[in-house]
């Protein structure tokens, strides 16, 4: 049934608009209003507070499986930033989370939560420590422990090859490229610790253009000037509407595969694998070419240990 637009019904009503009583019609009016902003404010109050329990809950959870794990949980995703912001956006974000995480207010689980906040917040706000950190997380990252020696001894070892080259032209930052937001934020769609391990990627130079993965989630999926598709940003949707686009694509060249494991893989795609393709040389395979690539960084950290 074709849907009238409003205007259209109202014009239709026109006729029997000299029968209406105005007055009762306009407070009624004024009342639904009232009513609607009571409501608004109501939703507006329990939303707040569903996100400040969200926020506690994200961090409480994020400390105790990195602990499960035997790993220090990541001081970006504690205090809700990303790599590279600014010291006054870090600061402000702190504040947020602290105040949330007190103990006066959140008991003994805002306690346990605001110690590794504060860790979190000395380290990042410390142009040293925070620069540290980041070798260490970039190389952590793949299980790995590493410093800013392991980095150059990284670029020793892959020389003139491909990579090296690549890393010598874009320093690798062991951060995706596609867009990772936290499990407290609203948009992210993650739903358990089995679903946070894993992130979506899109071999590149399989794809065959055919959209159908960003026809059917465009949200995730992205088609490039190239003609291929790529991942725009992990977990927008929830898994189910992912797995449709997974097994929807004729070529098969949408791949879960283990969130460590994103970051090189996208940085070998995109700044290895693409420029060869480019230059019309073979681009080989992007799964083989990042193992290539994890373990020059293993060979890198065990140099260093060793030393
Ligand atoms: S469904 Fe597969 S082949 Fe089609 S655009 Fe998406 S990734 Fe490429």
């Amino acid at each position: 049934m074709a849907v009238v637009p409003l205007s259209l019904r109202v014009a239709s009503g026109a006729s029997t608009s000299t029968s209406l009583d105005w007055p009762r019609l306009l407070a009624a009016r004024g009342r639904s209003a009232a009513r609607s902003r009571r409501t608004l404010r109501a939703r507006a109050r329990a939303d707040a507070g569903a996100g400040t329990d969200d926020v506690l809950a994200h961090i409480v959870r994020t400390i105790r499986s990195a602990a499960k794990a035997g790993r220090d949980p990541d001081f970006f995703e504690l205090l809700g930033v990303q790599v590279g912001t600014d010291p006054e956006d870090i600061k402000k974000s702190y504040r947020e989370r602290a105040r949330v995480c007190h103990p006066d207010v959140a008991g003994s689980e805002g306690h346990e939560a605001c110690v590794v906040l504060n860790e979190a917040y000395a380290t990042l706000m410390d142009d040293e420590l925070r620069e540290a950190y980041q070798v260490e997380r970039t190389f952590g990252s793949l299980g790995f422990q590493g410093s800013g020696d392991a980095l150059r001894d990284l670029y020793d070892i892959l020389g003139d090859t491909d990579i090296g080259r690549a890393l010598r032209r874009t320093p690798y930052t062991g951060e995706p490229l596609s867009k990772v937001v936290g499990r407290d934020h609203f948009a992210c769609k993650i739903e358990t610790d089995e679903q946070a391990a894993k992130a979506v990627f899109v071999d590149e130079l399989s794809c065959v253009g055919c959209e159908r993965c960003f026809r059917s989630n465009p949200a995730v999926f992205r088609m490039e000037g190239t003609g291929r598709a790529r991942v725009f940003g992990q977990w927008l949707t929830d898994e189910e509407s992912i797995q449709i686009a997974i097994d929807t694509c004729p070529v098969d060249c949408i791949h879960w595969v283990p969130k460590e494991q994103l970051a090189p893989l996208e940085y070998v795609m995109q700044h290895v694998l693409r420029d060869r393709a480019v230059f019309g040389k073979s681009p080989g395979d992007v799964f083989a070419k990042t193992a290539t690539f994890i373990a020059a960084i293993q060979k890198a950290t065990e140099t260093e240990n060793n030393l």
